[in-house]
């Protein structure tokens, strides 16, 4: 199978104010541009309060910008949803749908994450789609028809590898501390590329830092890193952004 591209997203999750985001994605901007290195494909994905901002800072970079959730409607009575073409005008290029903390703060199902994930792909933007399974599920050996389920119920029908993402998260290793070992991760990614029809990027996610993001881009089937808690630091995010 030919090389995918790499992708590093930063998932800043509910964090910061304007000063806070503004400046770290000034200090991600700049060394962006100065860098002579090829760099991978790059995104941030900021709070709603922040995407306007930083996606003025982030213009004319190659950085793109990322929301971290859109609604399945385009437009409608849904109070305090944003629809995906909201996103677009914005100037977003990719959405996380289907995050776990989404999953299990707001009930989401993997119809549901379909849905969005299909309403991204109808106004052109990428969705990345998280799957992951549950400490508990991965004791019980359920993992592996677990994160397949998932794939096979909210990816969109018409998934391709420049339209869609996805992001092995494993619950149990979110803002943790703890990552799968990379034979685990192997094992994972293999099981979600032989589940998908078409070789769809696959991103790693949970504890992604500076210091494990080498071993972890190392590991075979690791298309990128989706990064939670590292990526509020500019100068961890910009050493993983290298890694790859
Ligand atoms: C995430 O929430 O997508 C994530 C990967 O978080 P963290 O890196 O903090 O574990």
């Amino acid at each position: 199978m030919a090389e995918l591209r790499r992708l590093i997203a930063g998932n800043w999750k509910m964090n910061g104010l304007m000063a806070d985001g503004l400046a770290r994605a000034k200090a991600l901007r700049t060394r962006a541009l100065r860098t002579k290195r090829p760099l991978p494909d790059i995104a941030l994905c900021p709070p709603a309060t922040l995407l306007a901002a930083v996606g003025k800072v982030l213009a004319g970079s190659p950085i793109a910008l990322g929301a971290q959730d859109c609604h399945q409607a385009e437009k409608g009575a849904h109070t305090g949803d944003i629809a995906a073409p909201m996103l677009a005008e914005l100037g977003c290029r990719h959405v996380i749908v289907g995050h776990s903390e989404r999953r299990a703060n707001h009930g989401e199902s993997d119809a549901q994450v379909r849905a969005k994930a299909e309403a991204a792909l109808r106004c052109g933007l990428i969705p990345i789609v998280c799957v992951g399974e549950s400490a508990e599920q991965r004791r019980a050996g359920q993992h592996l028809s677990v994160i397949g389920g998932q794939v096979e119920r909210s990816l969109p029908s018409a998934a391709t590898p420049e339209t869609v993402v996805v992001a092995y998260e494993p619950v149990w290793a979110i803002g943790t501390g703890l990552t799968p070992t990379p034979q685990d991760i192997e094992e994972a990614h293999k099981h979600l590329r032989t589940t998908l029809d078409a070789p769809i990027r696959l991103l790693y996610g949970g504890s992604a830092n500076a210091a494990n993001a080498k071993t972890l881009l190392a590991t075979p089937g690791v298309d990128g890193l989706l990064v939670g808690g590292a990526s509020l630091d500019a100068d961890a995010f910009w050493k993983m952004v290298l890694a790859a």
